[in-house]
């Protein structure tokens, strides 16, 4: 699905004006959220734009070292001061959602502010879009890195792209391919890592940042996570949990559960895999969705889980205690029992 709207034309006039730009990216972020904003954060300040980086909530601790990343106004910490970023933005980008729930409190500000809005994404389209004056959306792309580095490109700035944007742009292709290996991985995202690498990105010192950072707890708490994974008995899905208790009894840390889902969807007859963590604060189970062999966890994670993502890996949330959602789990799987595909 590729899909885009207004003038590319317009948008670079705009941002060779010395404007306000604010960068706004999706709660819980990952490193393509993180990168793609800090990547487009430095590019548009070597063009003397006043920018600003926003996410609702913190940084996991593997991305706390990205170039940049102090400067990132989380709006869970300092809401008055996002709030003028937004209200005060000429120009506000939208990078790695397209659904205003994906950005909690802010998306209210951000649809009554007075702005020229552009959506930057390759996540699938669920809903119509009315906000963006500017919108480029396409799942063909690994990451939104992979589109901002096209994208610098397209507006003919890739003279300004120096070692930390490039570190940044890396860092979002590595984490949304799961090291260039998930199917979104195309030749392409090849090719555009190797130039990232030929302008001066230090590609193992990168991964050992992101993945060479785990504590004594992290582990543990994988090693819970993976006594609490079972398999349905007639359908190919892999359900994993982790309490509140088994969260404090390890030490829990944000970011600590990312890529677990994956040990599920890793068992070799496993189509479908559920990861829940219960997050007494919010009141919510935090679910996560993968699937292989084509099952599409989007619009299941739509369809039963307040959530979405993309065809392969999805997520959502349940409003029921932990055991509720697991039974739920249960019986709604039972519901595409035919959708599975060997
Ligand atoms: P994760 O399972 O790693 O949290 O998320 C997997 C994918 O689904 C990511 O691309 C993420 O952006 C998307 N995603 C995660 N949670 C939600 C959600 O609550 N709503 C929507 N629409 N997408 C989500
Ligand atoms: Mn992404």
């Amino acid at each position: 699905m590729k899909v885009e709207k207004g003038n590319i034309r317009d948008l670079v006039d705009l941002i060779s004006l010395r404007k306000k730009v604010t960068i706004l990216t999706h709660k819980n972020p990952d490193g393509d959220a993180i990168g793609s904003s800090l990547a487009l954060y430095m590019l548009l300040k070597k063009k003397d734009n006043d920018v600003s980086v926003l996410v609702p909530n913190g940084l996991p601790y593997y991305l706390k070292w990205m170039p940049n990343a102090r400067d990132i106004i989380v709006y869970e910490k300092n809401s008055s001061k996002a709030t003028l970023k937004i209200n005060d933005a000429d120009i506000i980008f939208c990078l790695d959602f397209n659904a205003l729930n994906r950005i909690a409190n802010m998306g209210n500000i951000l649809i009554s502010s007075n702005s020229y809005r552009v959506i930057i994404d390759h996540h699938p389209l669920l809903t119509d879009i009315d906000f963006a004056k500017y919108l480029f959306i396409d799942t063909n792309y690994s990451s939104t890195c992979e589109i901002i580095y096209d994208f610098i490109d397209r507006i003919g700035f890739m003279d300004l792209m120096d070692e930390d944007i490039a570190t940044c742009i890396y860092t979002g292709i590595l984490t949304d391919t799961g090291g260039f290996c998930f199917e979104s991985t195309r030749s392409y995202t090849h090719e555009v890592a190797g130039d990232l690498i030929h302008r001066g990105v230090k590609n193992a010192k990168v991964y050992r940042k992101i993945y060479s950072q785990n504590s004594i707890y992290r582990l543990n708490l994988l090693s819970q996570a993976l006594k609490n994974l079972f398999l349905m008995e007639d359908i190919p899905v892999g359900i994993m949990y982790l309490s509140d208790s088994n969260l404090k009894e390890n030490h829990f840390r944000k970011g600590y559960t990312e890529g677990f889902v994956n040990y599920i969807l890793s068992i070799r007859e496993v189509r479908l895999a559920v990861f829940l963590v219960e997050d007494k604060k919010r009141k919510i189970i935090k679910m996560s969705f993968r699937s292989k062999g084509g099952f599409d966890v989007n619009m299941f994670a739509h369809d039963n889980f307040n959530g979405g993502g993309h065809v392969m890996a999805a997520g959502g949330y349940s409003k029921l205690s932990l055991e509720d959602t697991i039974n739920q789990v249960k019986k709604v799987v039972y519901e595409y029992k035919d959708k599975f595909r060997a």
